[in-house]
């Protein structure tokens, strides 16, 4: 079954994870522009260093770069079975973009979701995140730990702090979330498609809540 999915939500709201989570049930790819930029800075092609002073500040990356990076993604043939978006739109210009290109390849998405929750969870989540220098994976220190301290379970690669979770920069991102990003909930409930679930809870509760939206 193809699936076209969005996840909308803070810094820190289980993104990452349950898009994981549901492009392995449903089969289809993860789309993430931050997991893509790190890269990217790893690499460091042109567009990573370009990016890594946007996010090492918690500021968004130049909207071209981004939707330069998603219509390149959803060119890819393997994303014609399905695809979810987890971290991008985060603008207007963004969004709009988006649906642009849909458009052209007449195609929609089928969820609009967004995950709800207080910023105080948030900084417990984002300070004690881990995450994979390999594959991206995200683990918590105390929620979501590794089988084995600083390895990932997926890849055996090594868990890193990510230099934008500490909390200065953490600070800086939820501005940005707000004067940014929170505005596309209103933009997409005028098309009536958008959805909103309970952010807090465990991992697996948070995704039973959006298979039974979504199924
Ligand atoms: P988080 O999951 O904690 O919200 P991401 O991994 O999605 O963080 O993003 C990390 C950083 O990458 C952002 O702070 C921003 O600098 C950049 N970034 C990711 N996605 C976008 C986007 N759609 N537009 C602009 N910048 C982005
Ligand atoms: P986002 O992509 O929205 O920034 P992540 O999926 O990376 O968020 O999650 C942020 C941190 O919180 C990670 O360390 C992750 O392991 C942890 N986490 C994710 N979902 C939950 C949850 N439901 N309960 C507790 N911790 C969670
Ligand atoms: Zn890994």
């Amino acid at each position: 079954m193809d699936m076209r999915l969005i996840l909308l939500g803070p810094p820190g709201a289980g993104k990452g994870t349950q898009a994981k989570l549901l492009a392995e049930k449903f089969n289809i790819q993860q789309i993430s522009t931050g997991d893509i930029l790190r890269q990217a800075v790893k690499n460091k092609t042109k567009m990573g260093l370009k990016a890594k002073s946007y996010m090492d500040q918690g500021k968004l990356v130049p909207d071209n770069v981004v939707i330069g990076i998603i219509k390149d993604r959803l060119d890819n043939a393997d994303c014609s079975k399905g695809f979810i978006l987890d971290g991008f739109p985060r603008t207007i210009q963004q969004a709009e973009s988006l649906s642009q290109a849909l458009k052209q390849m007449e195609i929609d998405i089928d969820h609009l979701i967004d995950i709800e929750i207080g910023f105080d969870y948030l900084i417990r989540r984002l300070t004690g995140r881990w995450t994979c220098r390999e594959c991206g994976e995200g683990y918590h220190k105390m929620s979501n730990p590794p089988k084995k301290k600083g390895v990932c379970d997926k890849c055996d690669g090594e868990l890193y702090q990510r230099d934008d979770d500490k909390e200065e920069t953490i600070q800086k991102r939820f501005e940005v979330y707000r004067k940014e990003t929170e505005p596309l909930k209103d933009y997409y409930q005028k098309n009536g498609k958008l959805n909103a679930i309970k952010g807090d809870g465990g991992i697996q509760e948070i995704f039973s809540r959006i298979t039974n939206l979504i199924t």
